[in-house]
């Protein structure tokens, strides 16, 4: 089995929601665990009502064209800027915590001629400047544009309470679905092409996340475009982007999470992906729906588990 600095605890477990039997209290644990008390996941929904409220149009002003584009483009390059610089310096450049946590134990950022620029972090700061963040920020003034016009169906707090707590809640789930598929279309002969350059990091760092060819950022931020049918507030939309944008930065940092005084106060990654880095052909999705296992492609992280990838790649080139 190929080595690792730093596992979870193995085999990696899917959400309990989709396991039979069915243990309610195993689920309410996987919940609570991934909201509470504090979470990247609830990070990201008070950024989202920190941007509608101070960095973000009304729907009078979006409704025509206006400096407010450009004031999206600039909040979206500052909050990556800001986020994967910051754990890029606290992981990588700053050695903050040295390898405690860290998955692949090969020295990260590397050079070589596949990256843009000769070097890995170049490349990856790149490709998600130049095209991670302006086709994110443009898909958010398309949704932006559409509530203000009556294009999309909107919904406030005060019409339905319940469903506007509910979208914050299905967006993690929504995106473990909407990415194993698109992700399974990316290794597809036809555009796999596309999805090379993500893959030019075997092993990974938090600028890796959105580090991907523009064709890949249309799919990957193209999942918005459910505002058009769902009715939905500009916060849910805000927040939708930005957990796809945040989310790719956080769990690629190549770390399990932040250690501070011999404790892992903030966890970060995913062994999961992490391993689809290494290994390419598994665990296209995420732990919160169990797509991978149901198709055969799960990986939890044992031996056994890299004899059946083995065995099942073998199987496929004959
Ligand atoms: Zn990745
Ligand atoms: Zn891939």
């Amino acid at each position: 089995m190929t080595s690792w600095n730093h596992t979870p605890d193995l085999p990696l477990t899917v959400n309990p929601l989709f396991e039979r039997p069915f243990k309610p209290a195993a689920v309410v644990r996987w919940y609570v665990g991934s909201w509470l008390p504090v979470s990247i996941n609830l990070g990201i929904v008070v950024l989202s009502f920190l941007c509608v409220w101070f960095l973000s149009p009304n729907l009078d002003d979006a409704s025509s064209p206006g400096l407010w584009m450009l004031g999206i483009l600039l909040r979206n390059t500052v909050i990556v800027t800001f986020l994967a610089w910051g754990l890029h310096w606290w992981f990588h450049s700053g050695q903050k915590q040295g390898l405690t946590g860290k998955y692949d134990p090969r020295p990260f950022p590397r050079s070589g001629r596949m990256f843009t620029g000769g070097s890995q972090l170049v490349d990856n700061v790149t490709w998600t400047l130049a095209s991670a963040v302006p086709i994110w920020s443009a898909f958010e003034i398309l949704i932006w544009v559409s509530l203000a016009q009556g294009w999309a169906p909107e919904t406030t707090f005060a019409d339905t309470p319940i469903w506007f707590v509910l979208v914050f809640l299905l967006i993690p789930i929504w995106e473990s679905f909407y990415f194993y598929w698109i992700h399974r279309v990316l290794h597809s002969n036809v555009l796999y092409r596309f999805h090379a350059l993500h893959h030019r990091n075997t092993d990974v760092g938090p600028w890796s996340g959105l580090s991907m060819h523009p064709v890949e950022h249309l799919l990957y931020f193209g999942t918005v475009l459910i505002h058009f049918v769902v009715p939905t507030h500009p916060v849910h939309v805000v927040c939708h982007l930005m957990y796809f944008a945040l989310t790719a930065v956080i769990t690629h940092t190549g770390f399990e999470g932040i250690w501070v005084r011999g404790r892992k106060r903030i966890h970060m990654g995913m062994f999961h992906h992490q391993m689809h880095h290494r290994f390419f052909e598994c665990n296209y999705g995420s732990l919160e729906m169990p797509w991978d296992k149901f198709f055969g492609t799960f990986h939890d992280g044992t031996d056994d588990a890299d004899n059946r990838m083995r065995d099942r790649l073998k199987g496929r080139s004959r």
